[in-house]
């Protein structure tokens, strides 16, 4: 019998809110501009198709209680943004499904947030480079518990808001999507197979802006409590 030649590293598991369970983590997948306002902070009409990116699962920092999350600042950069996403993870997946079938793929949902570091993320663009030192650095994906669907029903609304040091910077609600929850299950289907353990955060409201060593974010979306993330 053949073995490892060193340990493989643990599989990435995010507690279940209000149980033992721990969901396993696959794939990170993440929208793009999808909000109206920020799409347009960033220099877009707001009308362009959503489009995808992905973070490897290791660059989760995961939150247990969703209140004591610690992140590094980054290096290479001195433009790290924050981007409050509301995640939703997947309990079953396949290929090409249909929008009215794409709720019945959710396990549950969870606060994230998707660290940019923008200055890279900027240069990629202007260089037709691809977007992984902006996105899928180390730490760049602090999540919180997943609160499964069985207790907060299929979400289409509700408020998502982030402060930084007790100030709001990020207020929207979920229903300013551009591409819906079942939209966005259904189109990145039919890109890749989706498979239980695929988390895909959902893109984040106007307000995106920097942080620096010492500030603490809170991000809230309503009925699933907040994540607090301090950068140190
Ligand atoms: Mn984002």
């Amino acid at each position: 019998m053949s073995d490892y030649v060193f340990a493989p590293p643990a599989v990435v598991a995010i507690p279940v809110a209000g149980s033992s369970d721990k969901f396993p983590v696959r794939r990170v997948f993440c929208v793009g501009r999808n909000y109206a306002e920020h799409a347009k902070e960033m220099g877009f009409t707001g009308r362009e198709d959503p489009f995808f990116f992905s973070k490897p699962a290791d660059a989760l920092v995961v939150v247990p209680d969703g209140i004591q999350g610690e992140i590094h600042y980054p290096p290479k950069t001195s433009n790290l943004h924050y981007e409050m996403e509301l995640v939703v993870a997947l309990g079953s997946g396949g290929k090409d499904i249909t929008v009215e079938q794409a709720d019945s793929c959710i396990f549950g949902y969870a606060l994230g947030l998707d660290m940019t570091r923008r200055d890279l993320q900027g240069e990629a663009k202007k260089q037709g480079r691809p977007w992984e030192v902006g996105k899928a650095f180390d730490e760049s994906g602090p999540i919180g518990p997943i609160h499964p669907v069985a207790k907060t029903g299929i979400l289409n609304s509700g408020a998502i808001a982030l402060e930084v040091n007790g100030t709001v910077k990020q207020n929207s609600d979920l229903d300013q999507l551009i591409w819906s929850i079942p939209e966005s299950i259904a189109y990145l289907s039919g890109l890749f197979e989706l498979k239980a353990g695929d988390l895909i955060f959902t893109g984040t409201p106007e307000g995106v802006g920097a942080v620096v060593a010492g500030d603490k974010m809170m991000g809230r979306f309503a009925g699933l409590g907040e994540l607090k993330v301090s950068v140190i």
